[in-house]
């Protein structure tokens, strides 16, 4: 199948699904002004991820990896007033993107926008647990480690969703020596072999290309 068709129905779900999104639309383009690179999640995916934080009445959300805050705002939107979403970026210049459009979309004060390597700011999130829904959204090479941290941050009923899992299929690859693929299959690995979560995959197609998404659930 032609890829161009992935986009065109992703547009068109966009548009009669979904509506027009006054804030999303805003960030979108604030952070595309500010060179920031075209890998937030798309429309649909993120009302996917404002229905999933909903549906497990989330009070305290965990996302790993900000970059303009699209994600961020479809997952705080989901959240009650007095909820939080703490939210990791290495990049200062992308969290500076990010806090604006958190705080146009009207969900700032629900926001804490961590600046700095994941791995370095994980630690410190301890008073911040447990999360109720975990969103791995960063340098794949680290998924393996973020889905540990996640583990520990989590408690039984945490919900763990991890994005860009199959990249163009590459995953499958045994072979591959990209890091991202090697730390996507790492992370798998953990997963599989961990009995406090269960756990499954979803292969996707739409705008942005063929990719997939983990989505765990801690059980124990
Ligand atoms: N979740 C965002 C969304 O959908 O709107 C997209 C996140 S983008 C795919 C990945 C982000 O992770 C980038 O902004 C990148 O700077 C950030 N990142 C990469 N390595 C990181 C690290 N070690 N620690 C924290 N953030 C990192």
């Amino acid at each position: 199948m032609d890829p161009r068709t992935w986009a065109t129905v992703d547009d068109y779900l966009t548009d009669n699904l979904l509506g027009s999104d006054e804030a999303l639309d805003d960030a979108a383009r604030a952070a595309a002004d500010a060179g920031l690179p075209d890998i937030a999640v798309s429309p649909p995916q993120g009302r996917f991820l404002t229905l999933l934080a909903t549906m497990i009445r989330a009070r305290s959300i965990l996302e790993v990896g900000t970059l303009g805050g699209y994600s961020a705002i479809c997952l705080a939107r989901a959240l009650p007033p007095d909820g939080t979403l703490v939210t990791l970026e290495a990049d200062p210049r992308f969290a500076d993107v990010a806090r604006g459009n958190v705080d146009r979309a009207g969900v700032g004060d629900r926001v804490d926008i961590h600046v700095g390597a994941a791995l370095d700011t994980l630690p410190t999130l301890r008073d911040d647990a447990p999360f109720d829904l975990v969103f791995l959204d960063a340098d794949k090479a680290n998924n393996p480690a973020y889905f540990r941290w996640a583990l520990e941050l989590g408690l039984p009923g945490t919900v763990i969703v991890v994005d860009n899992v199959v990249r163009h299929g590459a995953v499958a690859d045994a072979a591959s020596d990209d890091p991202g693929v090697r730390g996507t299959r790492e992370m798998f690995e953990l997963m599989a072999a961990e009995p406090r979560v269960d756990a499954t995959a979803l292969q996707t197609v739409a705008g942005k290309g063929y990719d997939g998404f983990a989505l765990a659930l801690v059980t124990d």
